[in-house]
């Protein structure tokens, strides 16, 4: 296999504001042409520094891929760096200077002289043109090693990778194929998931499999290498179906697809829609259907109901249900799911309701305590969960819960 690194360049990584995403999306491509990523460096914008990570990448990596510091100021050293590290000149490229000239123009704004710097190329070197911000990319080759050097922003980055540098890795790679698949599982603890498919995943070294627990699924990952695609995909759905074979419905998808996803195709198959009613949760049940394109098909909107007040003003909720039960109770989360399918017109309405903490809980209705309820037009009904966490986590499992509840009553 071909030995990939990359170095993420920008003072700003190395502080707490900002993290290094570009290397996790080009591990992802490289991956997926068989390419491992054995290194990652993360250097501020220091020419010494950089110099020797540079170095130490070229000495030990077939691909060596950079982001950022191709940007005109002072402190984008990346070209100049690389270009002394392989002993090339830095060149003026009078056509990628034009192209910048004209970007400036277009918009009525005149290129100032730093801008040129963009225009420097190291000789020999290709020129990766940007259509989506100012500062070209560089490939080059050196000692039989492939580098390329693409600015920072994602936004700017990945189509220029996928567009000059993916045809060129799957030719590079030596005929590796990768089959991967995602199996997200829900509604199952960590230990016992691991107990039912340990003796079924051990036995294969061909995929490899990776467990990886999230803040309230478990992720399934594998990855079949093969010299056909054909072959890996075999192999990956192999062990696939043996997996959802003893895990059954707890698999919510084998291609990755976020449970969102899954219930909205779900709900748009069926001709059905939803609505939320949302205590502790804030919009977050909402807020998550949304984050899907498309949602408007079967999404017809939410309420935040946070004080007694409006559970009972807005959705109908009895006050004196709310006196009598408490506003975390099963009957108010299944009253509040009537209330809003009655008052939206949806054909599901679902709901949540509880304590996210820290303060608020009591003997009998601990921190953690949430109700999430569905109401459709033949039952309601509710589920009592007693989650784990801080704040921002019970809130997150809560709005889980809810959306696991739709998947359950109508899509396995
Ligand atoms: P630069 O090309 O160094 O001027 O970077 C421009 C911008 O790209 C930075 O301000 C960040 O917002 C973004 N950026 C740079 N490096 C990374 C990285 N490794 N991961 C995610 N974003 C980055
Ligand atoms: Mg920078």
């Amino acid at each position: 296999m071909l030995k990939a690194e990359i170095i993420a360049i920008g003072s700003e990584l190395l502080t707490p504001y900002r993290s290094d995403t570009n290397s996790l999306w080009l591990t992802q491509r490289l991956n997926s042409v068989g390419i491992d990523v054995h290194q990652k460096t993360i250097v501020g914008d220091d020419e010494a520094r950089m110099e020797d990570a540079v170095k130490s990448a070229l000495s030990r990596s077939d691909v060596v891929i950079s982001t950022g510091g191709l940007g005109p100021t002072e402190d984008d050293l990346t070209r100049k760096v690389f270009a002394r590290v392989t002993g090339r000149q830095l060149l003026l490229d009078y056509a990628v200077l034009e192209e910048i000239r004209e970007r400036f123009a277009s918009r009525g704004y005149k290129m100032t002289p730093n801008n040129e710097r963009q225009a420097l190329v190291p000789a020999g070197a290709t020129v990766l043109s940007n259509p989506n911000g100012s500062a070209p990319g560089v490939k080059m080759e050196h000692d039989g090693r492939l580098i390329v050097l693409l600015p920072g922003p994602p936004r700017e980055n990945q189509p220029m990778f996928d567009t000059f540098v993916m045809p060129e890795l799957e030719r590079i790679s030596r005929g590796v194929r990768l089959a991967r698949r995602v199996l997200k599982v829900t509604g199952l603890g960590e230990s016992h998931l691991d107990d039912l498919i340990a003796p079924i995943y051990t036995e294969y070294s061909n995929p490899v499999t990776t467990i990886l627990f999230t803040d309230s699924e478990v992720e399934i990952h594998l990855t079949a290498t093969s010299d056909s695609y054909s072959r890996a995909e075999e192999l990956a759905t192999e062990l696939t179906d043996k997996l959802v074979e003893k895990l059954g419905y707890y698999v919510y998808t084998t291609t990755g697809e976020l449970l969102e996803e899954v219930i909205g195709a779900g709900l748009r198959k069926r001709e059905m829609t939803l609505a939320t009613a949302e205590s502790c949760t804030g919009g977050l049940v909402a807020e998550r259907i949304t984050r899907v394109p498309g949602s408007s098909d079967y999404f017809v909107g939410g309420m935040v109901t946070y004080s007694n007040d409006a559970k009972n003003s807005l959705l109908g909720v009895p006050k004196e249900m709310i006196e009598e039960l408490g506003p975390v109770s099963g009957e108010v989360a299944e009253a509040m799911a009537r209330g809003v399918r009655q008052r939206s017109g949806a054909t599901v309405g679902i709901s949540v309701t509880g304590v996210a903490g820290p303060g608020g809980g009591t003997d009998a209705v601990p921190v953690g305590t949430v109700y999430v309820g569905l109401a459709d037009d033949v039952v309601s009904g509710n589920r009592r969960l007693v989650l784990g966490g801080d704040r921002h986590l019970i809130r997150w499992r809560a709005s889980t819960a809810a959306l696991e509840m739709v998947r359950r009553r109508y899509l396995v």
